[in-house]
């Protein structure tokens, strides 16, 4: 996560992969212009085909997730739309996790109505499960593990080992557990996406996202969907991911560390009605959690005793920790699924995916884990 993607000796020296905050690069002569676009020659062209801060962090999430190549985008939804619309065509299924991110979920209904191009939710529980819901024009799973806000899990080396057999593609939204946590690809699965504006960033100020694949895809979608479709990430914010993922590990054992205390504490409390974190030993999926993440993660949900309204009351109430959605940030983070993340999905399918309106989400940050018990604590009180 420090030295990985970049040498100084390739930059004069410089300890820091150096800011290429340039939108263009300048040929030495028409000849040389003609064979970069040939692709006959190395070289740089124009920032949206490449560019050498991009292409730092892209190298050093490859190997962090044990994968050929990478590829930066300008948020989260920019590599998911990449990824989706390089794997599946009009007339084609998506299968995907019993949730998905929102807006996911929003670029799948545009997939269907402008693409007529399908898809469905499957618990994915077993093996059967998955085998009986790929349909004969299945070109892609999609995964998020653990689910958000519910923190359900999938077993992803499952999934992947049935996907195989019949040469369906599984691609994986990581951005609950970083690099640092799980590593899909080692799992069998083919591509590992995240919003980079989560963990790997860690200080909330980049929106970003990247995936990770074999080296033959990768340069497909690098060649259509990244190119022609345009979302590429910014020089500028990959200088400050390079900067923020030197401590991506320092910065995932605190979080999963203080959420660890904080659930304990959580769990006890007369005024949480229920639970949910993938490091709860109670839990079924907690087999899975053991199998495929190093560590719980940082997120954590409950279900407050009461309506909405205590629910919204003990937010207010809180001093320390912020109102805000988003996660993986230095700042404790809380959000109301029913009314913010999720508040485009029906209140049946809330009900379904068990996102109930008493309940909260807290990305636990990396202050003294008894701050932010205490926050708790005194609005918990209050509310
Ligand atoms: C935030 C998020 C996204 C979208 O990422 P952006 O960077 O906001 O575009 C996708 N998936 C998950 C799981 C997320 O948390």
């Amino acid at each position: 996560m420090i030295h990985s993607g970049y040498s100084p000796r390739d930059y004069k020296g410089s300890l820091v992969p150096p800011l290429f905050q340039t939108s263009t690069f300048v040929f030495d002569t028409a000849e040389q212009g003609g064979s970069r676009f040939a692709g006959e020659e190395d070289g740089y062209i124009y920032t949206r085909l490449g560019n050498p801060t991009v292409q730092a962090f892209e190298k050093r999430i490859a190997e962090l997730e044990g994968a050929e190549s990478a590829l930066a985008f300008s948020s989260g939804m920019a590599a998911v739309s990449a990824i989706l619309f390089s794997l599946v065509k009009t007339g084609g299924h998506v299968l995907c996790s019993q949730g998905v991110y929102g807006c996911t979920y929003g670029l799948l209904k545009l997939m269907e109505e402008s693409f007529e191009i399908g898809h469905s939710f499957s618990p994915m529980e077993s093996a059967r499960e998955v085998t009986e819901a790929i349909r004969p024009n299945t070109t892609c799973i999609f995964i998020e593990t653990p689910i958000n806000p519910t923190m359900k899990l999938v077993d992803l080396q499952m999934v992947a080992e049935v996907a195989k057999e019949r040469g369906i593609p599984v691609v994986v939204d990581n951005t609950f557990c970083s690099p640092y946590l799980q590593n899909p690809l080692e799992l069998g699965c083919d591509v590992s996406l995240h919003s980079a504006t989560k963990y790997i960033c860690g200080h909330g100020d980049v929106i970003a996202g990247v995936a990770a694949g074999k080296a033959d895809f990768m340069k497909k979608v690098a060649m259509s969907a990244q190119k022609d479709m345009g979302g590429v990430l910014s020089p500028f914010d990959a200088w400050l991911l390079l900067r923020g993922i030197k401590t991506l590990a320092v910065r995932m054992d605190r979080h999963c560390e203080n959420t660890e205390k904080i659930f304990r504490y959580l769990k006890e409390h007369t005024k949480v009605k229920a639970i949910y974190y993938p490091g709860d030993s109670e839990k079924k999926d907690y087999s899975i959690a053991k199998k495929q993440m190093k560590q719980p993660g940082g997120l954590i949900s409950f279900a407050i005793e009461g309506t909405k309204e205590t629910a919204l009351k003990f937010m207010n109430e809180l001093r320390l920790i912020k109102i805000a959605v988003s996660l993986g940030d230095a700042e404790t983070l809380v959000q109301h699924p029913a009314t913010m993340t999720h508040s485009g999905v029906s209140p049946e399918d809330r009900e379904k995916m068990g996102i109930s309106d008493a309940l909260i989400r807290l990305s636990i940050g990396l202050e003294a884990w008894e701050d932010i018990r205490d926050d708790l604590e005194q609005a918990l009180e209050k509310a």
